[in-house]
C-alpha cells in the first residue's frame, strides 16, 4: 500500500489546480487521472470565460503566465440581449476595469496544468489509472486502483466531474434536474471584428452566446431544447453558420464553420454534502450548473482554492481529514455556489416563462437595470470579485 496525506482523483482543471496550488506544503500529494488532457488541431471548441478573481488564482499557483498570450481574449464589454428589445449592456471601462473575463480554451488551460503536475516534487501522478475500490477507515481513506495498485490517504478529493465515480462509491446524494436542453458549442471566423465584446441572447429556443476569441474569432454556446440541438448539429456546415449568423441578429457579418458542432446535455445539479469524514469534492463533482452564466469551472476553481488555502494552513499535527475541519470547507463553497446555481437557473427559468406578460416585463427589466449605472456597476462588480 502507498501511503500519502491526499489523494486526488481526476486531473481536470478542478483537480490538477488544487493539486498544483499545494505544490509549496508538506503534503504528499497521489493525482488519479484515467485521461490526460491533450489539445485538438486548430480551436478547440470548448471554450470558457474565466473570471478576474480567477484570472487572480491562476496567476498565484504559476500558470497564468505560461498560458500562450496568442490564444487568449480579454473580453472588455458585454451585451445582453431579451426577446422583446431588452438590453443590457456592461463594459471594463464603464466598471474601471482592464477587462471583465478572459476568454480561453479548455485545453490550453488543461495541458498547462497537467504540465506543471508532472513536473511537481511533491506529487506522484498515475495515469491513466482509474479507482476500482474505495474503503473508508478511522484513520485513512483506502483506495485500490483497477490495476491493482492500493493507495492510502487522510484525505481523498473527488475532483472527477459530474458523474464522479467518487461521490458515488461514497454515497454522498446528487440530486439532477436535467435541463432537457444541451450546450451546442462550435468555433467561427466572422465578417465583421468582434472588438472583444461578448453577446449573449435570450430567445425562444434558448440562450446564444458569441465569446471572442483572438482575431477574427468567436465561439458559441446555444443552450437549446435537446431536439433543436440535435437538429443543428446535423445541418450542412453553411446552413449551419447561417442559423447562427441569423440568430445573433447577424451581429458579426457572415460566419464560417472552424470547429464542427459538439453538443452537451445540461443538468442542474445540487449536491447537499460536499464532504464526509475524509472525503471532499471540488468542481463539477460538486456542482453542476447551467452555462449560461459561464460559472462552471469559476466554481471549481474558487473550490480548489479555498480547500487548498486551508490545507496549506494546517499545522503537521492536525488530521486534515477530520470531518470537523472539512466542514469549514464546505461552509465557505456553500453560500456562492447555491447564489450561482439558483440565479443561473431563475434568469432561465424566467426566459423560457411563456405565459402573458412575462416577455415585456423581462426585457423591461433588462432595460431598466441598464438605465441604473450603480445597479448595473454593482452586478457586474459581484461577479468580478465573487467568482
Ligand atoms: C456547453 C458548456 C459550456 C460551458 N462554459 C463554461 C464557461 O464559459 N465558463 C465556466 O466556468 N464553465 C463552463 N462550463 C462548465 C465547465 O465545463 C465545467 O465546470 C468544468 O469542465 C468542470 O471541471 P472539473 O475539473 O470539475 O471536471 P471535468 O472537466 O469533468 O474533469 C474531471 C476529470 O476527472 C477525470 N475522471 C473522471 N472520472 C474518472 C475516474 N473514474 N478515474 C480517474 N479519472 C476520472 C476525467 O478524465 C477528467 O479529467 C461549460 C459547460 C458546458 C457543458
Amino acid at each position: 500500500m502507498q501511503q500519502f496525506d491526499l489523494i486526488i482523483v481526476g486531473g481536470g482543471l478542478a483537480g490538477a489546480s488544487l493539486a498544483i496550488a499545494l505544490r509549496d506544503t508538506r503534503l504528499r500529494i497521489a493525482l488519479v487521472e484515467n485521461q490526460p488532457p491533450c489539445a485538438p488541431e486548430g480551436w478547440d471548441a470548448r471554450v470558457y470565460a474565466i473570471s478576474p478573481a480567477n484570472v487572480e488564482f491562476l496567476e498565484a499557483i504559476g500558470t497564468w503566465k505560461h498560458l500562450d498570450s496568442g490564444r487568449m481574449a480579454p473580453i472588455r464589454a458585454m451585451q445582453i440581449c431579451g426577446d422583446a428589445g431588452g438590453k443590457l449592456e456592461f463594459s471594463a471601462f464603464d466598471t474601471g476595469v482592464s477587462e471583465l473575463g478572459w476568454i480561453l480554451e479548455s485545453s490550453l488551460m488543461a495541458c498547462e496544468l497537467w504540465e506543471s503536475a508532472k513536473r511537481q516534487g511533491n506529487l506522484t501522478l498515475f495515469s491513466p489509472a482509474r479507482p476500482a475500490k474505495l474503503e473508508f477507515r478511522d484513520d485513512a481513506a483506502v483506495l485500490q486502483l483497477s490495476d491493482g495498485m492500493v493507495l492510502s490517504a487522510k484525505l481523498l478529493v473527488g475532483a472527477d466531474g459530474r458523474d464522479s465515480w467518487i461521490r458515488q462509491a461514497a454515497g454522498l446524494v446528487a440530486v439532477n434536474t436535467p435541463y432537457g436542453e444541451k450546450g451546442l458549442v462550435a468555433n467561427f471566423s466572422t465578417g465583421k471584428p468582434h472588438r472583444n465584446v461578448a453577446y449573449q441572447w435570450f430567445r425562444d429556443d434558448g440562450v446564444l452566446a458569441y465569446l471572442p476569441l483572438p482575431g477574427n474569432r468567436i465561439s458559441i454556446v446555444w443552450s437549446t431544447p435537446d431536439a433543436h440541438a440535435d437538429q443543428l448539429c446535423l445541418l450542412p456546415p453553411d446552413q449551419f453558420c447561417d442559423r447562427v449568423a441569423e440568430a445573433g441578429a447577424n451581429t458579426l457579418g457572415r460566419l464560417e464553420l472552424l470547429t464542427p458542432a459538439a453538443a452537451f446535455p445540461l443538468r442542474l445539479m445540487r449536491v447537499p454534502q460536499t464532504v464526509a469524514p475524509r472525503l471532499a469534492l471540488v468542481g463539477d463533482a460538486g456542482h453542476g450548473i447551467h452555462p449560461l452564466s459561464g460559472h462552471g469551472i469559476n466554481l471549481g476553481f474558487q473550490d480548489a482554492m479555498v480547500l487548498a488555502g486551508q490545507l496549506a494552513a494546517t499545522q503537521p499535527w492536525q488530521d486534515i481529514g477530520q470531518e470537523r475541519f472539512l466542514q469549514r470547507y464546505q461552509r465557505a463553497r456553500r453560500e456562492e455556489t447555491m447564489l450561482m446555481q439558483t440565479t443561473t437557473d431563475g434568469l432561465r427559468r424566467l426566459f423560457r416563462e411563456d405565459s402573458p406578460g412575462v416577455r415585456p416585463l423581462r426585457n423591461l427589466g433588462l432595460n431598466l437595470t441598464n438605465s441604473l449605472p450603480f445597479v448595473k456597476n454593482a452586478l457586474v462588480r459581484y461577479a468580478l470579485g465573487a467568482l
